[in-house]
């Protein structure tokens, strides 16, 4: 459909050239049974990329009767588990032949800089390898020592299992979400957001292409009020995974509840970086900077708070607002560009509402933000911004998801650990020092679901990630408490 750039590689020239994006469901192209669809932009330069169906309650539910079709008749579900691992490996060797193309076409329906979307196609690819490999090593059967009895556990696969993804990170984190439901056996329906709906439509393909069971990975685009809701409420799907806002996971949750499906839910955050006054302070601020411009601040877990030890505060902020002065911001497919768009003009003004209504509670603009221009793009571009002042202040609470740290002054440590959990969010925070005795002793003690030292958006896989609080229910993702989330366990009992 869209002509949006002529380096394109000629598979996304092919893909977009589609008149409507139909995603996969039970292996055929579904579209809206009335017909409904919606356009998604480029939001680097406002222009359509393409156009997708606008599914409802109708399509959803046809999903879910695929999942379960695939569930029960595949034999996906009853693989021994070396054979369904080397399914996956195969999987993920596919897409990680296609990892360009399918890097351009999230970079273009993401807003992302290319390289990052590249390096969000690598991690798809590795949590699939991951969970193919651990899911192989993972006993199913466990004999229970129990005194007068005969006694085990045995692990199931649950059937379909939703999942309701955000526009940030639409591949990685459909990685992060479906890698350990299908190594456990399970089937998936994947609702992803209306901002970025290509790069699951594009899997749902490729999974048909290389001969993955019709409807193990089912895919349904449209509105969250819709189609999100109907997943969220569907009594068929057995297991729930959301990302996205607290607001609506609240909602899902709630959808869940009444229907007794387990949901996971990740969710925002408002995390913080605690600086000490032993840093390298070049090298700890080029890493902040790094960080609330990455993928222009729209990332959960990012550090949007900046506690600096006073002794070091004005050298501190006066190199931050250098570096962050230098960052160029541009089309996310400029080879240049080190801050592309934010994902759509909604997101922009939220942005600059926070800064308004920051300065207007008393905040203080260290480096003002605000729109920028990208020539001849008519874009969602923003500037990164810095303000001070009360932790209290709006722009210190809430979530903004742009570009944008907030910077307060500490002097010692308790008080510093006080001012990072002093939030309803518990995603992600990070301790800054060369003691690693202090840095270990305030990682542990921030409340959250993370804590990461000398570094800040850190995720091998192994280890647990998630969130508490406002910031989410479940966690334990990329890691092999996830798996055991997506077995159901009957325990078998014979008196002796
Ligand atoms: P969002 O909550 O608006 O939307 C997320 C998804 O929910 C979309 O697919 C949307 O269509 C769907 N949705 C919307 N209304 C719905 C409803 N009533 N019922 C069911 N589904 C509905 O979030 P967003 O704006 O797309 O993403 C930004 C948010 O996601 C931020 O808060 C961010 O912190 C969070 N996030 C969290 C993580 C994490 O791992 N914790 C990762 C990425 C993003």
């Amino acid at each position: 459909m869209a002509t949006v750039m002529s380096n394109l590689l000629p598979e996304v020239d092919a893909f977009l050239e589609k008149s409507l994006q139909r995603p996969l469901v039970g292996g055929k192209e579904l579209e809206a049974a009335d017909g409904r669809t919606f356009e998604t932009h480029d939001p680097g330069s406002g222009d359509v990329l393409a156009t997708v169906p606008a599914m409802g309650a109708k399509e959803i539910d046809a999903a879910v009767k695929a999942a379960q079709q695939a569930f029960d008749k595949s034999g996906w579900a009853t693989l021994p588990p070396n054979e369904r691992g080397a399914k996956l490996h195969r999987f993920a060797d596919e897409v990680e032949r296609r990892l360009n193309i399918i890097a351009q076409i999230e970079a273009l329906d993401a807003g992302k800089i290319e390289a990052h979307a590249q390096g969000d196609v690598a991690n798809f690819v590795a949590t699939i390898r991951y969970f193919a490999e651990v899911a192989q090593h993972v006993s199913r059967r466990n004999i229970l020592a129990v005194k007068g009895h005969e006694a085990w556990t045995m692990r199931h696969p649950w059937g379909p299992c939703g999942f309701i993804f955000p526009w940030n990170f639409p591949m990685l984190l459909i990685g992060w979400g479906i890698a350990p439901a299908l190594a456990a056996g399970n089937t998936v329906v994947i609702k992803p957001a209306e901002d970025t709906p290509l790069s699951a439509i594009y899997l749902s393909h490729l999974a048909k292409e290389i001969d993955l069971p019709d409807g193990l990975i089912n895919v349904v685009t449209g509105y969250g009020d819709t189609a999100g809701a109907a997943v969220s409420q569907h009594p068929g799907l057995r297991r729930m995974s959301f990302t996205g806002s607290p607001e609506v996971g609240r909602l899902v949750a709630e959808a869940c509840g009444r229907n007794l499906v387990p949901a996971k839910l990740e969710l925002g955050g408002k995390g913080a970086a605690v600086v000490f006054e032993d840093v390298d302070i070049a090298e700890t601020a080029a890493k902040l900077v790094g960080a609330i411009t990455f993928h222009t601040g729209q990332v959960c877990c990012d550090a949007t708070r900046w506690l600096v030890h006073k002794k070091i505060y004005n050298k501190f902020v006066d190199e931050c607002v250098k570096r962050l002065k230098q960052v160029k911001v541009g089309y996310q497919l400029e080879g240049s560009t080190q801050m592309g768009p934010v994902v759509n003009e909604k997101q922009r003004e939220r942005v600059l509402r926070y800064l308004a209504n920051g300065v207007k509670e008393g905040a203080k603009m260290i480096l003002e933000g605000g729109r920028a221009d990208v020539p001849g793009k008519d874009g969602h571009y923003v500037k990164p911004a810095l303000l001070e002042g009360s932790l209290e202040n709006v722009a210190a609470r809430e979530e903004i998801f742009g570009p944008v740290a907030f910077l307060a002054k500490f002097e010692r440590e308790e008080e510093a650990i006080a001012m990072v959990n002093n939030t309803d969010y518990g995603l992600a925070n990070s301790v800054w020092s060369t003691d690693l005795g202090r840095c270990a002793r305030v990682a542990e003690q921030m409340r959250a679901g993370n804590s990461w030292i000398n570094a800040h958006n850190v995720f091998p896989h192994g280890v647990p990630y998630g969130g508490i609080g406002k910031s989410g229910l479940g966690g334990g993702v990329n890691s092999v408490e996830t798996l055991f989330d997506y077995w159901r366990s009957v325990s078998v009992v014979r008196p002796l």
